[in-house]
This record gives structure tokens, C-alpha cells and sequence, in this order.
């Protein structure tokens, strides 16, 4: 059996920014007995014979944990999986220390991906996120002196009133700090958020600007040697993030703690949010998501990469098959889609239309 992937959910968060929807509690009560309960979920894969060669410990935010915590997860996946491989902490910059890094590198992470999102810091203020612009650059060099040679910045794009000229600002300022690796997210205004409630769209970039920025940042970091290679990360050859690229590729993986979702032996399953029902059913409050994989899944999540997928290999009846061939010329002669060697991939301008794109081309 390959490999499978690991991804740990961190439940909590210092406090919560005014946009984010991600599942995460403000109190640090229940640390300690989420940590145990989340280590026997870990456990009941023992002798399943499940080798993972990925762990990307998620949230939330995995810094609000000591590093000693961190670190014994960690521990729990080499145990069980033989873990090995590319060892993702996802960190914000206000909650991170030189003492804390060097621990956490010690312990076994070799990949750290910092939620940094703008080097502007009224941008930052009205996003509701702790740390300034110069506390990323501190952060940043705190992880190199601590040994962190694979390091990613998460940008985020159509911040209320950011501009071509703020964009450029912080684009420059994460290049010059050497990044292995980019995530550019657009900022989408998500149901129940406290931006939803202040109806923060109207600060936004509408559509056109939106795109404006996403080519813009393409373009910049393309230019500063970094490759496209999903339709929102960046990375110089070779630091292409391994865990995530097992999500796009239809790879299994494993994920623990609430919220987190698997694909596992060909099927789906999930936590729901949530963290005293997990700790209360201590941690097998699994939902099936049914079978995973097939063609509708492999279209959709190859499509996001550049390397696009190999089409001659679907399962497609002779219809389906002709009908998805006209589409794929379709969208070629509009400059949307590209094909080479019997596989197709979407150029940048159908990045930013791809669910359209994608939805016709699953509409058999
Ligand atoms: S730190 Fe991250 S997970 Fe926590 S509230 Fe902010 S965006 Fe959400």
C-alpha cells in the first residue's frame, strides 16, 4: 500500500480574525485531554500496517501549543505510520519564539508554513490578526536561525481596501524575505463570519479587481522564480508542498482531530466540527462521506494543478468521451485550457474561471 498522508487538526486559535471560517475555539480549555484523546486516534492505526511519508499539522493554530505538545504528535505518527518525509507546522508569527522554533525543529519539523497575509498593517489590523508586518520578518528569521530550511508564507488577495500598490508592497517585502514557497488565497466573505455580518464585501475587490490582483501576484512571483503549480501555490523546483499535492492528485490521507477529513482505503469519511463531541465519543465521530476517487473528484482536483490530468485514462463511455473532447476544444480555442501529450490543464486566465470550467467539462 503507498503511503498516506497525515493531517492533524489543531482546534484552537488565541482568538478569531473577522473573516476566517476555519473551525477553532478561543479557550485553551481542553488542551491537554484533546492531546490524549487525539493521540489514541493516532493509536487505533497501529498494526493496520499504514505508512504515511507526510504530516501537516493544521488549524486553527498549532502555535498556540507548546512545542513539547507539538512535538509528542509528531512522536505518535513515526509510532504508528513510520512516519517520514516532509513534516508540515502551520504557525502564526505573533505566537512563535526562538525557543519554540528550535524545539519543534528539534522534534522532528522540517517544513513551517506561516499565516502571514500582508506586510501592510492596516491591512492586517482589519483582518483582526495579531501580529504586524515587521513581526513576519522577525518570525521568518527566528525559523532559519532555527533550522527551518522549507518555509511557506500564506498571502491573502482582495483584502478590504488593498490596492495594485499594496499588493506590490507585500508581494516585494515575502520576496525579499526567500520563502521556499507562496499560498495566494483570495479572501472570500464566508456565511456566519463576523465580515459576513458587516457585510464587509462592500470594502472588497469585486470580480474584475480580484482577478487584476491574482494575475498580478501570478505574475510577480513567476518572475522572482517561483512556479505556478496549483491555482493558488507558488514554490521554487523541487519545495512544491508533498502534502498537499496528495489532496489534488487524489492520494489518501489520514486527518485527526475535529473537522478533519480522510480518504482512506477509497472512501471518504470526516469529523464534524466540533471539539467537546469529539473528546466525547473520544475521538470515533467519523461520518462517511461515501466512495472517493472516481472521475468526477480526479477532474475537478487535477485541474487545479499545472500539471493538469491525463484524459486518455478516464473511464468515459464513447459519448461521454466525445462529448468532453468538443468541450476541452471548446475551451482551448478560448484560451481557458491547454493540451499537450494527451493531458490538458488550465492556463491562468482559466484559473479564474475554473469552476465554470470545470462544472462544463463534468457535464457529460
Ligand atoms: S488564526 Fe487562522 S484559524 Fe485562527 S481565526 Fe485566524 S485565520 Fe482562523
Amino acid at each position: 500500500m503507498k503511503p498516506v498522508g497525515i493531517y492533524v487538526h489543531i482546534p484552537f486559535c488565541a482568538s478569531k480574525c473577522g473573516y476566517c471560517d476555519f473551525y477553532s475555539e478561543t479557550s485553551a480549555e481542553g488542551q491537554e485531554e484533546y492531546l490524549h484523546v487525539l493521540s489514541q486516534e493516532i493509536r487505533s492505526y497501529a498494526g493496520t500496517g499504514t505508512r504515511a511519508d507526510s504530516l501537516f499539522v493544521g488549524g486553527g493554530t498549532p502555535s498556540v501549543l507548546r512545542a513539547d505538545q507539538l512535538n509528542r504528535i509528531l512522536d505518535s505518527c513515526r509510532d504508528v505510520f513510520g512516519l517520514s518525509g516532509e513534516c508540515t507546522l502551520e504557525a502564526n508569527p505573533d505566537s512563535v519564539s526562538p525557543a519554540f522554533l528550535e524545539e519543534v525543529r528539534r522534534g522532528g519539523y522540517n517544513r513551517i508554513s506561516f499565516g502571514a497575509q500582508s506586510a501592510d498593517d492596516q491591512e492586517l489590523r482589519l483582518l483582526g490578526r495579531r501580529h504586524n508586518a515587521s513581526r513576519i520578518t522577525e518570525a521568518v528569521r527566528e525559523a532559519r536561525c532555527a533550522g527551518f530550511e522549507n518555509l511557506s508564507l500564506d498571502i491573502m488577495l482582495g483584502i478590504p481596501e488593498q490596492d495594485a500598490k499594496s499588493l506590490a508592497r507585500t508581494l516585494d517585502t515575502f520576496i525579499s524575505l526567500e520563502p521556499e514557497h507562496l499560498s495566494c488565497y483570495l479572501l472570500k466573505i464566508e456565511e456566519g463570519t463576523p465580515f459576513a455580518r458587516k457585510h464587509m464585501e462592500r470594502y472588497c475587490a469585486g470580480e474584475d479587481q480580484s482577478a487584476e490582483l491574482y494575475l498580478q501576484a501570478a505574475d510577480t512571483l513567476e518572475q522572482a522564480g517561483y512556479h505556478q503549480y496549483e491555482i493558488s501555490n507558488f514554490a521554487r523546483p523541487g519545495k512544491e508542498c508533498t502534502h498537499n499535492l496528495k489532496y489534488w492528485r487524489c492520494e489518501e490521507y489520514l486527518g485527526f482531530g475535529p473537522a478533519a477529513h480522510s480518504f482512506f482505503r477509497g472512501e471518504r469519511f470526516y469529523h464534524p466540527r466540533g471539539l467537546d463531541a469529539y473528546l466525547e465519543s473520544n475521538g470515533e465521530n467519523r461520518i462517511s462521506d461515501g466512495p472517493g476517487g472516481d472521475t468526477e473528484e480526479r477532474v475537478m482536483l487535477g485541474l487545479r494543478l499545472t500539471e493538469g490530468i491525463s484524459y486518455d485514462t478516464l473511464p468515459l463511455t464513447e459519448i461521454e468521451r466525445q462529448n468532453f473532447l468538443r468541450k476541452v476544444k471548446k475551451f482551448t480555442k478560448a484560451g481557458l485550457l491547454e493540451q499537450k501529450n494527451n493531458r490538458i490543464r488550465l492556463t491562468k486566465q482559466g484559473f479564474l474561471v475554473s469552476n465554470f470550467v470545470i462544472s462544463d467539462l463534468l457535464f457529460f
